[in-house]
């Protein structure tokens, strides 16, 4: 019978099971429109939304995401797929690439606060289009912003402002890379944004979009996260997401290195130099991070011993799966990506073995420091 009942702000199927997904209600509330109490309601997240300008992240799988990118595709649009800098290739949505069609589509690197102070923001960019580039997407602009920070909110604001005359503005985006820490932020840099939900815009959709008005008559729609296995932050609890996940800039802590040598980031990456002359990595990781190194020979019995507690995150009753390796042959001085966790930058012409649970986020760049 819930079913039937609709978010009178974004139309979601009213539900009291799961806060992360669409149409979200406390079931006391929920219970008081199936009994006739009530006979109109708005989910949390909209109803935070309009009482406290705020919005939530909800969550979308992605046969849901793909049946939303077909709405966008056949309307004259704005597409911002916002990512998150420290997982990158995991939150580009390549499958943007089929819908985007004939509309402007821009990349927004966000958490550009965590990014240690001398880095290049004209490096950070040219790796992001080359790897946007290898996966199809071809954005007509990149910003970096720290959504938290407010930092370089203003270009991105006037872009959009400049970009909403004649259409509407969609944000779409993996879980976690910050798309509603940074709408709010928009709302706010706004001002006064009263009933942001008016009235019921959706009858009988299940596509659970929120709609910020304009003054321009425009809309900027926030579309629900996607969840996708790849992200260290769809595995971890949230504790151990909370540990892992650098809150200041990164600072370079530097190792000398032979090779036989192993790195390991707590229980989380990986790092065992292979071959190549005595040399120094320099790790970029959260600060707490625990750096531990050991030789390459006891580095798996190390790792099974003390995964869980000295080597923590994960916790001890994490599920992640077990580390998995790549080895890459280092042409150029790069960095390492241990994604949602960090780098390390290594010099050319080493050859290394990386590791995370199950090779999530595992990959390589030209290093930008
Ligand atoms: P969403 O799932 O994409 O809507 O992401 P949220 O807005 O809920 O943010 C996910 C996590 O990223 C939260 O822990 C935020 O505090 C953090 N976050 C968001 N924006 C920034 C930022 O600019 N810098 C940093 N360091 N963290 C951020």
């Amino acid at each position: 019978m819930s079913e039937e009942i609709r978010c009178i702000g974004c139309g979601a199927a009213l539900q009291s099971q799961d806060k992360q997904l669409p149409g979200y209600l406390p079931a006391s509330a929920l219970a008081k429109v199936e009994n006739g109490e009530r006979d109109e309601v708005y989910c949390q997240r909209c109803f935070r939304l309009r009482h406290y300008n705020e919005i939530m992240p909800v969550s979308l799988d992605n046969d849901d995401f793909l049946a939303l990118l077909n709405t966008m595709a056949e309307k004259k649009a704005l597409i911002v797929n916002v990512v998150d800098l420290f997982d990158f290739s995991n939150s580009l949505i390549s499958s943007l690439k089929r819908f985007v069609g004939t509309n402007d589509f821009i990349l927004v690197g966000n958490k550009l606060d965590l990014f240690p102070k001398n880095s290049k923001e004209s490096k950070i960019k040219d790796w992001m289009r080359q790897e946007a580039n290898r996966m199809g997407l071809y954005p007509k602009d990149i910003f970096l912003i720290s959504a938290a920070k407010k930092k370089n909110l203003d270009t991105l604001i006037d872009y959009l402002n400049k970009h909403s005359q004649d259409q509407d503005v969609y944000f779409v985006g993996t879980t976690n890379v910050g798309k509603s820490t940074l709408i709010n932020a928009i709302i706010d840099e706004m001002g006064d944004v009263q009933d942001l939900i008016t009235t019921s815009r959706f009858p009988g959709t299940t596509l659970d979009q929120i709609e910020i008005p304009l003054d321009n008559g425009h809309f900027l729609v926030d579309t629900p996260g996607i969840l996708t296995d790849k992200q260290l932050a769809s595995r971890l609890d949230p504790k151990d997401l909370d540990l892992a996940s650098p809150k200041k800039p990164l600072k370079p802590a530097t190792y000398q290195l032979l090779p036989g040598n192993t790195i390991f980031l707590a229980g989380l990456g990986r790092i065992d130099y292979l071959k190549g002359p005595s040399t120094s990595f320099t790790i970029y990781a959260a600060r707490g991070m625990y750096i531990h190194r050991t030789k390459t020979e006891k580095a798996d019995e190390f790792y099974q011993k003390h995964v869980g507690e000295l080597l923590s995150p994960p916790g001890p009753n994490s599920d992640l799966p077990p580390l998995k390796g790549q080895e890459y042959s280092i042409k150029y001085r790069s960095d390492v990506l241990f994604a949602g966790v960090g780098f390390i930058t290594v010099p050319e012409g080493c050859v290394i073995k990386a590791y995370t649970p199950g090779g999530i986020g595992l990959g390589t760049r030209r290093a930008l420091i």
